[in-house]
């Protein structure tokens, strides 16, 4: 099956030519309009979008030597995200799909990213999905690739969006996550005694507002010098990996009382870019022998390569979705 995929949900204009489980050409362009304002404006977004998405295809087109009748399926992110930006990836996926005559598959935005490691991995069941993204913390119970059950999420502040404000205290580059990372890394961890909301409550959910209004405290007592900024990084860091593995561990004892042993962990989403998580998380699951997957590099952040691949793995012909709307709040329901 030949897929051409389009994601624009947030601030990268990312298309995708897939063939069955084969990248054949993938092109993201991250929006740097958005770093003068220290986060994404929806509507410079959808215009961006706009923009880029016709002169990306055309290019894309052209250099494969594609001939669009021989594509099978036009697909699109329909949702979560910013209304304007779907509403012009959705709508052009689909102006193809009705010129050449073909369907149009709608993918959840979410199910994009949690689907993601199994493009590179062969997923064993029931595996756990902890997907960290700037819009969205969630952990995710799936028994199979049709049975994803939301288990728990935050109730304030994405944990990517905690990084990016983070950084914008500390009058770092936007988007904020690369910038903290590399500061921490010359900090000293130990440095800050930072709190961890929820950390003890019987649940699934995370919550980072508490913490980033802790450090703008913080921020306001101190001089804003290089040490101040590498030890606040390290020790936000610090926090926040903590916050998140003791959540999964607690989950994971939850839900072996119920009678689930958990037999992978896939951690998704633009934030496992983070090696220091990373590294954490995979110390917590080798010693529970419990396997971790991360998806490839160029599915981590919000790319078109998992969009083409939930439509690969579970396009059905027998619906019709042209009139599919997007919806800036979609949820993953289960199929
Ligand atoms: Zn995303």
């Amino acid at each position: 099956m030949l897929v051409f995929a389009i994601e624009t949900s947030c601030d990268e204009t990312s298309i995708c030519l897939m063939k069955n489980n084969k990248i054949i050409k993938h092109i993201t362009h991250s929006q740097e309009i958005h770093s003068i304002h220290g986060g994404v404006v929806p509507e410079l977004a959808s215009r961006s979008h706009l923009e880029k998405l016709q002169e990306m295809t055309i290019k894309l087109f052209k250099e494969e030597d594609v001939n669009p009748y021989k594509i099978d399926v036009f697909a699109a992110t329909c949702g979560p995200g910013l209304i304007g930006s779907l509403l012009v990836g959705s709508t052009f996926a689909k102006s193809l799909a009705i010129s050449y005559n073909k369907p149009f598959f709608p993918v959840n935005h979410l199910e994009g990213h949690i689907l993601s490691t199994s493009f590179n991995n062969n997923i064993k069941y029931p595996n756990l999905n902890l997907l960290l993204t700037g819009g969205h913390t969630q952990i995710y119970l799936m028994k199979n690739e049709n049975n994803i059950r939301l288990l728990g999420e935050t109730i304030d502040d994405a944990v990517g969006e905690a990084f990016d404000k983070v950084a914008k205290l500390l009058e770092l580059k936007y988007p904020g996550g690369s910038e903290i990372e590399k500061k921490a890394s010359k900090g000293n961890e130990n440095s800050y005694n930072l709190p961890k909301p929820l950390i003890n409550k019987n649940n699934y959910n995370f919550s980072f507002s508490g913490l980033k209004t802790h450090i703008n405290l913080l921020v306001k007592k101190n001089n804003l010098n290089e040490n101040f900024i590498q030890d606040l990084s390290a020790s936000f860091q610090k926090t926040v990996s903590q916050i998140i593995i003791t959540k999964l561990d607690k989950g994971l004892d939850k839900l072996h009382k119920k009678g689930i042993s958990i037999k992978s962990l896939s951690v998704v989403g633009g934030v496992s870019n983070n090696n220091y998580i990373r590294k954490k998380l995979e110390n917590l699951f080798e010693r529970k022998n419990i396997e971790i997957y991360f998806p490839l590099k160029e599915m981590m952040s919000d790319n078109a390569a998992m969009i083409a691949w939930v439509c690969i793995k579970k396009f059905d012909s027998s619906k019709k979705d042209i009139f599919f709307k997007p919806d800036s709040r979609l949820q993953i329901k289960n199929i």
